[in-house]
């Protein structure tokens, strides 16, 4: 039951938002070049297909892992919002749980959205299951039941690594931008600031509360004085959707720490 309505859920959301951010017309390439990186969305259930065009859209390949050996195919793993307890039983079914962490343990990272984060969770209150690989301490549902659904802006305290298209600005508001860039101004130094300020529209949906976390998390967004963003190492969790708005600033923010990853991972 719980499994239908987030799917109706996320397809209302989708509609709302799909693609009516300006701010997309704006990107053009983030500085790095993803082309070269490969992230798997874990497809056993949940939103996987949002995460996968998320990706794609990122300009890094995308693939569904949906068996274990799979995941020596891929640089990166997202575990998608949904169900975290029957995600967790086709986890187990498919003996997913070693590989894991042996992908864990290889350096590779690893990003928890919603049910994901819960999933990476070291302690979920009243519940004994999960993978333990950040330390944090979580409630499910603690944002309220799927009625209580709600979407607020935060302020995200990641580096942003976009660039813009500056042929795409069309707007008035965008043509002092032009200016700008004809004067020869650092243009991106400019759209930056202004990317990096504008807050996340971070969509809730029956969603996990962090109630408290180690001292190795760092704590990359806030809502009402909880970590909603949060990263320990190679391990991102989030608490919201953030595959189903159109700003990719985080799933950016993964493929960074990927590709920082990847890097050690060559020259050490
Ligand atoms: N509350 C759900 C769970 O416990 C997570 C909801 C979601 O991923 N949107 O798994």
């Amino acid at each position: 039951m719980n499994e239908k309505y987030t799917n109706l859920l996320i397809k209302k959301i989708k509609e709302n938002n799909s693609y009516n951010n300006n701010y997309s017309t704006l990107l053009k390439k983030p500085n790095y070049d993803y082309s070269d990186l490969t992230v798997g969305v874990l497809a056993l259930q949940g939103a996987f297909r949002e995460h996968i065009e998320a990706v794609k859209r990122c300009g890094a390949k995308a693939i569904q892992v949906r068996l274990p050996k799979q995941l020596s195919l891929i640089d990166g793993l997202i575990i998608p919002g949904g169900e975290s307890t029957t995600i967790i039983k086709l986890i187990e079914k498919y003996n997913f749980k070693t590989h894991i962490y042996d992908f864990y343990k290889s350096n590779k990272p690893i990003f928890g959205t919603c049910a994901g984060l819960i999933l990476l969770a070291k302690e979920i209150v009243g519940f004994n299951f999960g993978l333990g690989l950040i330390d944090i301490c979580v409630d499910r549902n603690a944002y309220g039941r799927q009625i209580d659904s709600f979407e607020h802006a935060i302020e995200l305290k990641i580096d942003s690594k976009l660039n813009y298209n500056v042929k795409n600005l069309n707007s008035d508001a965008d043509k002092n931008i032009k200016k700008f860039a004809n004067n020869n101004i650092d243009i991106n130094n400019i759209l930056i600031k202004g990317q990096n300020n504008r807050k996340f529209n971070a969509i809730f949906i029956r969603a996990p509360k962090i109630l408290s976390f180690g001292k190795n998390v760092k704590v990359l967004a806030e809502l009402d004085g909880k970590a909603v963003l949060a990263q320990q190492d190679n391990v991102l969790v989030c608490a919201f959707h953030p595959e189903l708005t159109d700003d990719l600033r985080i799933h950016y923010y993964f493929l960074d720490i990927i590709k920082k990853a990847k890097n050690m991972i060559n020259f050490n």
